[in-house]
């Protein structure tokens, strides 16, 4: 074999083969290193050794003894169970498994063996279950019994015992070789065991002692490399040079603000301030602006842009879409115009819509990326905003600058990411949140509804309709999570659909709307519910996010258990478009206590951004949306809410990053680390 190293792949190592390492990539373990941190979710405590005739029904433990007998037999119902026999000092029980014919070969009478589990009536007399076994050889210790035994994430022919055997004999090869890449201050002031050492004792610990401090050990590293990156990408940004100096006049912000038809928010005026600071200093902002669908963040951007324009220099405005670069283009020529700026859309009919002036004489442009990137002369840009509406991602940045000069960037999105997420995974970027909305906005009656009030459910909004003229979403429940919409998720919606219109909404008029409809057929219906020619929509999960019906007032969603909070909000976020009031109804056949208590948050809560930091804090980070698409990584040790790590980390990467050259080792170990989330720059 070639010599064994972190990088070795699996289908290379001996007892693995192409099989497992086919199982394994279940598992995202591709190489050595991989499997070596791949950690233990928990551990079995299988540390008591206990005598035999001291033995007692439902204990859980172990026994080492000798194997007299072991056979496969057959019960009175023709299944195969193997029985062994096993003798301490002080007496003698049997063991049974069920259909493991293979386990006579393997415990021969006379062997030393080592059992755990749990003891429990068979045949009216004391017997082990199903135990965890393994022959005591001269190895010093065993690893599946006798002792804090590993349980780890396992997948489809890949059991812990497997892993376990596959760690063991690496954890001896490898770790003697292996160099500590973290630097020794650091690992002796934050009291941190070697990484050796950590891992050693993550598999195999001999006390909750060993299991902490390589828990603490490895926590503290991928938050560690994680906030270096960012770090890192902060201090690069940091030195462009910014495209144009820009200088606030602050009376004439002020008269814009009081133009406005509506007094700002308390958190608009904030992020305002901390904006307009950004755009008088010598380094190009990075700043994101995070904020619910409606929570006013167009006009705090177009105050920005109305200060780059008192400056004399151009701004953009980035929509994903066509149609939303045409709502931009409305709000801000309404907003600007009577100051004087000269606003164009560029559309892909590639006209400019304020015609026949050339490009030099607009002062601002709102168009989608992609036409902003191939028509707009970046270098005249002293501010650049991204819409992102309902994604974010880090990828648009590298290509706006030029030369090691940067516009001011602006980015503004209303995915909810929580805070120590961002402080996470998006250190280098400076957030501004709006977390309130505009007064006046009436709430949306929201309901987790019992089960046994379903039909009442059903009636209220039959009467809803009726009486107030107002129309329903339903909502199916999530039956698979998938990129694009499934084929169980559409065929359960056409199930729903036909069940709501035959039995229970007979006299109303119903639609279906899924992923899979032509969008010319699409547009129809939705046409058609604009236009009220539709009473109940029903539809998969994944309809489209940016619908607006304004006259739709009712929202009801199945198997409400299955989505996450933020994912909720923005489906309840569909309705309430309008003066009217409006409802959502969550139904759930869940009916434990955590469940219920999670989903009566968003009967009190009105804000993605808290609703997805109760999410994260009830359910981890994965969570949160739902679907994969819209996830952040995952952790593999550390959590997201563990703010003072998170915070101490950010401490340390600040401080090691000046003298990075210093740790060879360090920096050859933040080359190979990757994060999805934040490597596309
Ligand atoms: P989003 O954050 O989703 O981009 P918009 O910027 O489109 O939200 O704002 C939604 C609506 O709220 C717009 O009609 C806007 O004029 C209005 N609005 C923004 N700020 C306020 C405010 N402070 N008070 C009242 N209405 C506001
Ligand atoms: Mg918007």
């Amino acid at each position: 074999m070639k010599s064994l190293s972190l990088s070795t792949p699996m289908q290379d190592l001996f007892m693995v083969g192409k099989t497992y390492a086919q199982r394994l990539k279940k598992l995202d373990i591709k190489t050595v290193e991989d499997l070596l941190c791949h950690y233990p979710f928990r551990y079995d405590d299988f540390r008591r050794i206990s005598p035999i005739s001291q033995l007692q029904p439902g204990e859980k433990t172990t026994i080492q003894g000798e194997i007299l007998a072991c056979q496969n037999l057959y019960t009175l119902h023709g299944k195969k169970i193997q029985k062994a026999i096993i003798q301490d000092e002080s007496g003698r029980i049997e063991a049974i498994w069920f259909n493991q014919s293979f386990i006579p070969k393997t415990l021969k009478p006379g062997l030393k063996v080592s059992l755990s589990g749990k003891v429990d009536v068979y045949n009216y007399k004391p017997t082990f279950v199903s135990p965890e076994y393994e022959i005591i050889t001269s190895q010093p210790t065993t690893i599946h019994t006798g002792r804090l035994v590993p349980i780890y994430p396992e997948t489809y022919g890949v059991s812990s015992k497997w892993l376990r055997s596959r760690i063991l004999p690496l954890i001896k090869k490898i770790l003697p070789q292996l160099k500590d890449w973290l630097p020794q201050n650091i690992k002796t002031q934050e009291k941190l065991v070697s990484l050796p050492q950590a891992l050693q004792e993550i598999h195999f610990p001999q006390n909750e002692t060993e299991t902490n401090q390589a828990r603490e050990r490895l926590k503290f590293d991928e938050l560690f490399l994680i906030q270096l990156k960012t770090t890192l990408r902060r201090r690069k940004w940091q030195k462009n040079k910014i495209s144009h100096a820009l200088s606030v006049n602050q009376e004439k912000i002020l008269d814009f603000i009081s133009s406005l038809p509506f007094e700002l928010t308390l958190c608009q005026k904030k992020a305002i301030k901390e904006i307009l600071g950004n755009l008088t200093k010598k380094r190009p902002m990075n700043r994101l602006l995070e904020g619910d669908v409606g929570s006013g963040k167009t006009v705090v951007a177009t105050c920005a842009m109305y200060a780059t324009f008192l400056n004399a220099f151009q701004s953009s405005l980035m929509a994903p879409t066509e149609i939303l670069a045409y709502q931009h283009f409305q709000t801000v020529k309404a907003l600007l115009e009577p100051f004087g700026a000269k606003i164009s859309l560029l559309t892909a009919s590639k006209k400019l819509t304020t015609e026949s002036l050339p490009l030099e004489d607009h002062d601002i442009f709102i168009g989608t990326h992609a036409l902003i990137y191939n028509k707009v002369r970046l270098s005249n840009l002293g501010l650049v905003v991204i819409d992102e509406q309902h994604r974010f991602g880090v990828e648009q940045r590298a290509k706006l600058i030029k030369k090691g000069k940067a516009p001011h960037i602006l980015t503004m999105t209303a995915t909810p990411i929580p805070r120590t997420i961002a402080l996470t995974l998006y250190g280098d970027l400076d957030l501004s949140c709006l977390d309130e909305m505009p007064k006046g906005r009436k709430q949306i009656k929201t309901w987790v509804v019992p089960w046994h009030k379903r039909n009442a459910a059903y009636e209220w909004i039959k009467k809803q309709i009726k009486k107030e003229k107002s129309q329903a979403f339903i909502v199916c429940p999530l039956i698979e999570q998938s990129e694009k919409e499934s084929m169980k998720n559409i065929k359960a919606a056409t199930v729903e659909f036909e069940h709501l219109s035959q039995q229970v909404f007979p006299q109303l008029k119903l639609d279906l709307l899924h992923g899979r409809i032509k969008s010319s057929k699409k547009d129809n219906i939705l046409a058609d519910f604009k236009n009220k020619k539709i009473d109940v929509l029903v539809s998969t999960p994944v309809v489209e996010v940016g619908l607006d019906i304004p006259s739709a007032t009712i929202m009801m969603i199945e198997g409400a258990d299955r989505f996450g909070l933020a994912q909720l909000h923005q489906l309840r976020g569909r309705v309430g478009r309008s003066a009217q009031q409006s409802y959502c109804l969550l139904f759930t056949s869940q009916k434990d206590k955590e469940n219920l208590k999670r989903l009566k948050a968003m009967e009190q809560n009105y804000s993605g951004f808290k609703l997805a930091e109760i999410d994260l804090k009830l359910r981890g980070p994965g969570e949160i949306y739902g679907t994969q698409q819209h996830g952040f990584s995952q952790l593999k040790i550390a959590s997201y809410t563990d703010i003072k790590l998170i915070e101490k980390t950010r401490l340390w990467a600040n401080k090691i990053v000046t003298k990075f050259n210093q740790f060879p080792l360090l920096k050859q170990r933040l080359k190979k680390y990757t994060i999805k989330d934040i490597e596309a720059n």
